[in-house]
């Protein structure tokens, strides 16, 4: 349920409601002032909340997840629409490795019909050994090279710390998918109102992940695009399992802004195009791809990265 409330009546407003034995917070909506009420609060008849002074409106829903109910469908990232009637292509490398090679790769990306540059600047890697990212330097070259080749740009954010200096450059942000539990991050990145690419964690049930992106939205997200990347299930070859179920799903029963990201499903170049067109026919509005033209080099998920050209006509 949701309170809305007179601004300048909300510190009395709140008293009395947790007067009544109901668990609220309060967010921002538009001009005026919510409170959110915990569906776990105590049952407490609705005539009784609305007399509460400061009190405007009740907005009673059913659905845990009111604000990703009442967010519109199509997600504008920069330029490019996300959700409309033509699905989008996101690429790039796992990680941006030098200034060369992020130009080198939005050139291709662009050239081979892509509208969204990616690429990770800090990686959230699963061994501390392995290639941690280039840091902030990276997001310089990335954003330049989207900029010079007409691409939008996003990039994953792991830390607190950089949400703001991503925030102020990119398009979208990415929280990954060993974030997507972490309440402070997901404050922070919200925080930042900018449309938010909210990847599923590993074994993350549909209702976690969606409970996620409200909160996204109750910090204050332009918008929140969910990414399927694969979870974890039994072996079926592939370095993760790719849920089109819950791609389908979240398109046909919730109506939200679904892509997929085949290669982190795959974990092998061989089958990243067909899990993308399988994604694609469940109901993704578009697609995430690792690609790199020198993949003998790639720093990190070299055995997944496809050559750029394959973005050709996928989604066409
Ligand atoms: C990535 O996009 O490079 C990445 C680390 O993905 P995930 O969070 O899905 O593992
Ligand atoms: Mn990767």
């Amino acid at each position: 349920m949701i309170i809305l409330v007179e601004p300048d009546g909300v510190a009395d407003a709140e008293r009395h409601l947790r007067g009544l034995g109901l668990w609220t917070r309060r967010f921002a909506s538009g001009a005026s002032v919510a409170l959110s009420v915990s569906s776990s609060s105590t049952a407490v008849p609705l005539s009784a909340i609305r007399a509460v002074r400061g009190v405007v409106a009740v907005l009673e829903a059913d659905s845990p997840h009111p604000l990703l109910d009442a967010m519109p469908r199509v997600v504008r990232v920069g330029a490019v629409l996300v959700g409309g009637d033509q699905p989008v292509v996101c690429a790039g490398p796992c990680s941006v490795e030098s200034e060369g090679q992020i130009d080198r790769l939005a050139g291709a990306v662009a050239a081979h019909g892509g509208h969204i540059l990616r690429g990770g600047v800090w990686k959230p890697r699963t061994s501390p050994h392995g290639f941690q990212g280039v840091g902030a330097e990276g997001l310089a070259w990335l954003v330049a090279a989207a900029r010079r080749h007409g691409l939008a740009v996003m990039t994953e954010v792991v830390s607190e710390r950089d949400v703001d200096r991503v925030a102020a450059v990119v398009d979208a942000i990415q929280v990954g998918a060993r974030s997507m539990h972490s309440q402070a991050l997901l404050r922070a990145v919200g925080a930042a109102n900018k449309p938010v690419v909210l990847k599923r964690a590993f074994s993350a049930s549909l209702e976690e992940w969606l409970l996620a992106g409200e909160a996204l939205l109750m910090a204050g997200a332009a918008g929140v695009i969910f990414c399927e990347r694969g979870v974890r299930g039994p072996d079926g070859g592939a370095r993760n399992v790719l849920d089109v179920g819950a791609i389908a799903v979240l398109r046909h029963a919730w109506g939200l802004p679904v892509l997929v990201d085949p290669s982190h499903a795959a974990g092998r170049k061989d089958i990243v195009i067909p899990l993308a067109r399988a994604g694609l026919a469940a109901g993704a509005v578009g697609v995430v791809i690792e690609v790199h033209d020198r993949p003998a080099e790639a720093l990190s998920d070299a055995p997944q990265a496809v050559d750029p050209a394959l973005l050709a006509g996928l989604v066409r």
